[in-house]
């Protein structure tokens, strides 16, 4: 057994048996672990507070050779988010941002950009408009995936520069309007959405989130890019079912 010392922030926790707890969360440099703690009830509410959702610590955990469920034995809080906890859209957005990232990574598969993702988003969900920074997230969160959709010129023909077309679910990437045949499913994309779209995928988060863009134009870069994620991971997930279906309260009278 070999031990590890890392900061991480937690993806997700589950009961296990009477006290313990089973802990899924996301190191800089080991990618996504699991593990177990126990004795998390006896001890009471301090030693769980290290392993509430979303919480960002460093973890002492002893890594088993012959399982990848690993025993997690101590928590030093670095920042709690409880106001991400705290309020009904942080939570669904900072679960479903989990997810995402439960779902596309591979236990210990060294991820350390997406570990700066998560963690970025959980200090500026509580600050900045959470559907902003959910297109930003996605589009990284692909990028880093090695799923960034095909931006530059047309899949087809090669056409470039291309300012503005259809955007190809299928494929992931830009076809222009005389390729537009070949896939007639694809969603039409304008100059300024692409625009968007591309300062997304590679710029910092920081920068993205510094500018403003008219909601129409927020809107058709969230559909595109939502509409590309859903089609990659083949499934609705849970915490995007919640967020849609507690939007109409978000959004208020
Ligand atoms: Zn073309």
């Amino acid at each position: 057994m070999s031990i590890h010392k890392t900061e991480a922030l937690v993806l997700k926790t589950m009961p296990f048996r009477s006290s313990s707890l089973i802990v899924t969360f996301f190191t800089p440099q080991l990618g996504k672990v699991r593990g177990v703690v126990k004795g998390v009830h006896r001890e009471g509410e301090i030693r769980q507070a290290g392993f509430e959702l979303f919480t960002h610590a460093e973890y002492i955990f002893y890594e088993k050779k012959r399982s990848d469920l690993h025993l997690i034995s101590d928590a030093s809080i670095l920042e709690s988010h409880h106001a991400l906890r705290d309020r009904l859209d942080g939570i669904a957005y900072a679960s479903y941002f989990c997810e995402l990232v439960d779902e596309l990574t591979e236990v210990q598969d060294p991820h350390p950009k997406i570990f700066d993702l998560l963690k970025e988003s959980f200090h500026f969900l509580p600050v900045i408009p959470p559907p902003r920074i959910e297109t930003v997230f996605v589009t990284q969160l692909l990028r880093e995936m090695g799923w960034l959709p095909f931006l530059e010129s047309c899949l087809e023909c090669g056409a470039k520069p291309i300012e503005k077309g259809f955007f190809s679910i299928r494929h992931g990437a830009l076809i222009c309007e005389r390729c537009r045949p070949k896939d007639t499913a694809a969603l039409p994309v304008s100059s300024a959405a692409l625009a968007v779209l591309r300062a997304y995928s590679k710029e910092a988060m920081e920068d993205c989130l510094r500018t403003s863009h008219s909601a129409l134009i927020e809107d058709q870069v969230k559909t595109l890019i939502t509409t590309f994620l859903n089609y990659r991971l083949g499934k609705l997930l849970k915490t995007r079912q919640f967020l849609d279906s507690i939007r109409a309260v978000l959004k208020g009278p």
